[in-house]
Order: structure tokens, then C-alpha cells, then sequence
């Protein structure tokens, strides 16, 4: 039972033609919906209304036999989009023209998914499987968030959403907080009576000056990327904005790095008398699953068969793995070729789109 390749191919290219920006997924819905047409039973959720999306969350099930297992992507894409034009050049690689992202991530693994529905019927004692696939996952995993993950059956699950050959995956992320600071000074006019100001400015300079950032450590790194304030050269400035970040892989590192960061903060304010309101907002949570785990040894098996590298990985980032993890569900992310994602070079191998669907088919044996 192989997969057919044409087939596949020719889905992947449809896929890609359909814009899809976060909150906007309605089309590839009702795509993925009209391919499997009323053969299985398809669950979309209330997640457009809840985001101000157009689309929920489809939930698919396909019964078997054995153990289930749970399959996710996710139908959004980043920009820019508008009339894609998948090209399948000479060297075997599909990209664009080089005026809109080929939103391979993650079509690539609903290609392999519906091509995976066309053959499971005729796969002996398959596995009963579940796909998930999620809306908003570029702008913050809000479709994830947003998922009733109670609904899954399976003990385990694979994400395939990164950029690594597939049979690769990536079995550890870190987790991620969020700051936003606001500081308050007082505003004075700086030629006549810059004594009555307080320079929330240069609380905000100051703080940021005495941070530790960039690579913390092997497996944490902070980031402020954004300061506002100021209206004119004259004017004791009374408000600064700061934005920042940190990830680590270790939740405990990144309590500490927190707690620096927002001593920091605190300390600049005081040092003037400004006041400082200091917001961290939790993005998502660090995960590692161990090599012995039961969705990794499966892998491997499945690699070994299809003759696919197997390297695991630690990832940079946040994906919809992140979430099911926190929420209780072992996850890992499988590669599936997509390269160069969120630009206008973005590109997959034809090579790449078969072997992600191989590999699919095979993980669903028993
Ligand atoms: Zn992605």
C-alpha cells in the first residue's frame, strides 16, 4: 500500500493556492472538508468565534483497531499570500515566484494527511487515528489553546510542523513569557524646568542597560525588541514602553531570568522616582520528551522501515507541541521538509512531501 505520489503532489499544489492567513482559514477548511466528504465525521469547534476567526478547529476521527494515535497541523499561514503560484522547478523543489510565502508550513502535513485518508481503508488493522488540525497557530497557538483536547482519545501525538528532514523531530522546546512594562515619569518643558520632570525614558534606558540579555545560558535566551516613548526633544518625557522576551527549556531558569528582568524594572524606576507597571504574560510551556517515550520508539521504528534519517532535536520555538504537552498530551514535532518558512523563498522537496506522507501511513500501522 503506497502512497501515489501524483496524487499527493497534486493536493499539496491546491493546498498551496488557497490563501489561508491566521483568523482566515475558511477555505482550506471546507477544502480538506470537501475531500473527505461525508466518508468520516468531521467536528469543526467555536474557536473562529471565540479568536474572531472565520474557522474552528477540525477534529477528525478514523476508527481501527489497537492503540490510537493523534496526528496535528495547522491550516494558517503567515503573509505575504494573494494568488500563490506554486512552481515545481527542474530540481525537484516546489516554490513560488518569489512574491508570496508557498505556505508549505504546514500544508505539507494536510497533504499527507488527506493522502494518508485516500489509503486507510485498505491498511490492514490500522491503528484508529485522530487528526487535529488547528487554526491560528501563527499568531500565538491560539487554535491549540482553544482546543477541548478531552476529545482526544490517544495516548500520544506528533505535530508535524518543523523544518527538518522528515523522520528528524523534535522532542524538547522551550517555554516562553512575554513582557510588556510601562513607565510612568512626569512630564516637564526641558529647557525651562526640567527639575520638575521625571525622564521615564531614562528609567526605561536604565533598566534595559543593566539586564542581562541575549544568551543567558545554553538553554535560555531574553530579548527586549521594543521601546517607545518620547514627543519632542523639549519635553521631559513622562512615558516609556518596553517589550520583551525570554524562552528556556528549563522552567526554573526562566523564573530567574524573570525575576532579574523585573528587578531591573523595578530598581530603574525607583532610582528616579518613576512608577513602573510591569505585565508578564505566559506564551507557553517548555516540554521534553524522553528518548524511551513510547511516541519516539515508534518513530524510530517507522524510520528504520522506510529507511528515513532519525535524529531528535531540541527545538527554538513554540508550536501547537507546546500546548498539547502542557496540556497532558505527549507530543513530539516530526519534520517534514518545509525550508526557508516564513519568507518568499520558502520551498519544499517533492522527495520531502512523499516521505512525510510515507511516514504518516506507516506511524498508522499497527
Ligand atoms: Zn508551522
Amino acid at each position: 500500500m503506497d502512497i501515489n505520489e501524483e496524487h499527493l503532489l497534486k493536493t499539496f499544489l491546491e493546498l498551496c493556492r488557497i490563501d489561508s492567513l491566521s483568523k482566515d482559514e475558511r477555505a482550506v477548511a471546507d477544502y480538506i472538508k470537501s475531500k473527505i466528504g461525508d466518508k468520516l465525521e468531521i467536528i469543526e469547534d467555536a474557536t473562529g468565534n471565540q479568536i474572531g476567526g472565520n474557522t474552528g478547529n477540525l477534529y477528525i476521527y478514523v476508527p481501527g483497531t489497537g492503540d490510537p494515535i493523534m496526528f496535528s497541523a495547522h491550516m494558517d499561514t503567515v503573509g505575504p499570500v494573494g494568488n500563490i503560484e506554486p512552481i515545481l522547478d527542474d530540481d525537484g523543489v516546489i516554490r513560488t515566484a518569489g512574491d508570496t510565502v508557498l505556505g508549505g508550513d504546514d500544508k505539507v502535513a494536510l497533504a499527507a494527511f488527506l493522502e494518508m485518508l485516500e489509503l486507510i481503508d485498505g491498511i490492514p488493522d490500522h491503528r484508529p487515528v485522530e487528526l487535529v488540525i488547528t487554526v491560528a497557530e501563527e499568531i500565538g497557538l491560539l487554535g491549540a489553546y482553544n482546543f477541548d483536547v478531552s476529545l482526544i482519545k490517544s495516548d500520544l501525538g506528533y505535530i508535524i510542523d518543523t523544518s527538518q528532514p522528515p523522520g528528524n523531530a523534535v522532542n524538547a522546546a522551550p517555554g516562553s513569557e512575554i513582557l510588556k512594562a510601562d513607565f510612568v515619569g512626569k512630564a516637564a518643558h526641558a529647557g525651562i524646568a526640567p527639575e520638575k520632570g521625571i525622564n521615564a525614558l531614562q528609567a526605561a534606558a536604565r533598566a534595559i542597560s543593566g539586564m542581562k540579555l541575549g544568551r543567558i545560558d545554553e538553554e535560555t535566551t531574553a530579548n527586549i525588541g521594543i521601546m517607545e516613548s518620547g514627543n519632542a526633544t523639549n519635553i521631559v518625557p513622562e512615558k516609556a514602553h518596553l517589550e520583551g522576551e525570554i524562552r528556556s527549556h528549563d522552567s526554573g531558569k526562566l523564573i530567574t531570568q524573570k525575576e532579574h528582568m523585573t528587578t531591573r524594572l523595578r530598581d530603574a524606576a525607583e532610582k528616579i522616582g518613576a512608577k513602573v507597571k510591569i505585565e508578564w504574560k505566559h506564551a507557553y510551556a517548555a516540554f521534553k520528551i524522553p528518548e524511551e517515550a513510547a511516541s519516539i520508539t515508534r518513530l524510530k521504528k517507522a524510520d528504520d522501515t522506510l529507511g528515513l534519517p532519525f535524529e531528535l532535536l531540541p527545538g527554538g520555538g513554540g508550536s501547537d507541541g507546546n500546548v498539547f504537552n502542557e496540556k497532558g498530551l505527549e507530543c513530539i514535532v516530526l519534520g517534514c521538509g518545509m525550508n526557508d518558512v516564513h519568507s518568499t523563498d520558502e520551498n519544499v522537496a517533492v522527495k520531502d512531501l512523499n516521505d512525510i506522507a510515507r511516514l504518516v501511513v506507516e506511524l498508522v500501522k499497527p
